[in-house]
């Protein structure tokens, strides 16, 4: 019997019909050049939206609660579609727009989120249309070849001499974990060569990695993720100005051998996230090569200072380390998600490569084709570098700088201020651009004492947020509360900044006044 052509099949089957135009009107939806048009319509409808918004706002939050958020997004009927794009954004509104968390506004002092630099949007709008995808030279052409002259430059600005390389990642965590990565492996290759090719999981006991006690959790989870343990994390103790001791290296590493136990990796931070904290790169270098073990610098905060125009000098000895992770998304101004892990030694990177027959054969890799897959632990990937790229040709790496700059001298400001405030607790003079504080009044003539001051803080850090008129964050010292401020707005004045702290002030006297009524 003959099957029935389709428009047989439509005339004898209504539903097939509908379901056979609603694919043809979907074809309206993708992007090619009759749709282009419709396109640049749309875009600029959604690109309307946020301008509007972020012209409208006032301050970084709305203090929205989640229940209610949650309850609005829930009562979306994900299979019954709106008309058009624009009842979609206004829809977007009420869900998301009107309450998100605007790290563009003066009084967003929190965590390290900037307020991004337009040229990388372009980028943004750019590369997600064309939707290169940076695995192999098929899919991208030349953002593979912009990709690479990011990373020269990078590279370059680190002070890497010989046959440096890299890759873009997701973020400073898979920087971290694929510095790691290469590390374990390059230090089992060599513990193999004496064990007569033991298999991985025999070595990974013995290996051990040592960071400071200020360094990101990142650095746990991807010994976790190694198969090494968090355990396999040596905590090194830090200074009085919070940059790893090298005398404590040297004696952590020394037990370490004297155990019979491998020392895989140093990891410096180049800017810690609480205290921007820069570990004595070269001293920590020196340590590293003594033990034949690897040195990985964390510049995830840190990385904007290699365009500084007057605190590079911090990053001094950061062209000695093994690996570098640089967060683009943090000191460069650049939107989420932009990073790179940097190799001394490019050809390092081996330590990644695995070749699939229908991606990227040897053969390929023989005649010379380039591609990045073999430097990634990803496969399908953003073409980020875009947004840096358009950044450097637009704006310039000075410019870049001189933001990242500003940051840093308000922090200054700001740390003078709270220092020579009799109601603040200042933990440590700012290196970078945070400042990790506490209010702590005098209360009855005594100075508020620490269990009192542990309970206020993170109160006076909840009550803020909710009334959304400023969003800072909190961290810990020595397992007391402090609260955070981590500044990235070169926008920001001394006054703005000086009006969070009033506020801090305000709300924490308003705080301990209503405790002593409901002692009383
Ligand atoms: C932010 C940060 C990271 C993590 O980077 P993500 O981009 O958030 O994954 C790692 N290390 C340090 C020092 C950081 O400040």
């Amino acid at each position: 019997m003959r099957s029935p052509s389709v428009e047989e099949r439509i005339a004898q089957d209504q539903d097939f019909g509908s379901r056979v135009e609603l694919a043809l009107a979907a074809t309206n939806q993708l992007f090619n050049a009759r749709n282009s048009p419709s396109y640049v319509a749309q875009v600029l409808q959604g690109v309307n939206a946020v301008s509007t918004k972020v012209q409208r706002t006032t301050r970084p939050f709305t203090g929205v609660g989640h229940a209610e958020l949650k309850a609005k997004v829930g009562a979306v009927d994900l299979d019954r579609p709106l008309p058009d794009t624009a009842a979609a954004l206004e829809e977007l509104d009420g869900l998301y727009l009107n309450d998100a968390v605007y790290f563009h506004d003066s009084r967003y002092a929190a965590h390290l989120n900037c307020p991004v630099v337009i040229p990388a949007l372009v980028g943004e709008a750019v590369l997600s249309a064309v939707n290169s995808s940076l695995d192999t030279w098929d899919q991208s052409a030349g953002a593979t070849m912009i990709e690479r002259r990011l990373i020269d430059w990078t590279a370059g600005r680190i002070g890497f001499t010989g046959e440096p390389d890299g890759v873009f990642t997701s973020g400073g965590s898979q920087s971290n974990f694929q510095a790691l990565l290469i590390a374990r492996n390059h230090a089992v290759a060599k513990l193999r060569t004496g064990n007569g090719g033991a298999r991985l999981p025999q070595l990974l006991d013995r290996l051990r990695v040592f960071t400071s006690v200020d360094s990101h959790f990142s650095i746990q989870k991807s010994a976790s993720m190694l198969g090494l343990g968090f355990d396999a994390v040596i905590p090194v103790p830090t200074a009085q100005d919070r940059r790893m001791d090298p005398a404590a290296l040297a004696a952590a590493l020394a037990e370490t051998r004297d155990a019979g136990l491998v020392p895989m990796a140093v990891v410096a931070t180049a800017g810690t996230t609480d205290f921007g904290s820069v570990d004595p790169l070269a001293e920590l270098a020196a340590l590293a090569r003594a033990y034949d073990s690897w040195l990985h610098v964390d510049a995830a905060y840190g990385g904007g200072l290699l365009v500084s125009n007057r605190y590079r000098h911090l990053l001094d000895g950061i062209h000695l380390a093994d690996s570098v992770t640089v967060d683009f998304h943090k000191t460069f101004f650049q939107p989420v998600s932009s990073s790179a892990v940097l190799l001394r030694n490019g050809s390092a990177l081996r330590h990644v490569t695995y070749h699939a027959d229908y991606l990227n054969p040897e053969s390929a890799a023989k005649a010379d084709i380039p591609n990045q897959v073999d430097k990634s632990i990803q496969t399908t990937r953003r073409f980020d570098a875009l947004k840096l790229w358009l950044t450097l040709r637009t704006m310039g790496a000075d410019a870049i700088g001189a933001l990242f700059d500003e940051a840093i001298d308000l922090a200054a400001r700001v740390g003078s201020l709270l220092a020579g405030d009799g109601e603040f607790e200042l933990a440590a003079t700012p290196q970078l651009s945070t400042l990790v504080f506490r209010y702590r009044p005098l209360v009855d003539g005594a100075l508020l004492d620490e269990d009192a001051a542990d309970s206020l803080n993170p109160a006076i850090r909840a009550a803020i947020f909710a009334s959304g008129e400023a969003v800072i964050a909190g961290t810990k010292v020595a397992g007391r509360h402090y609260l955070k401020f981590t500044l990235l707005n070169a926008e920001a004045s001394l006054g703005d900044i000086q009006e969070i702290i009033e506020l801090i002030r305000r709300t924490g006297a308003g705080l301990l006044a209503d405790t002593t009524e409901v002692a009383a």
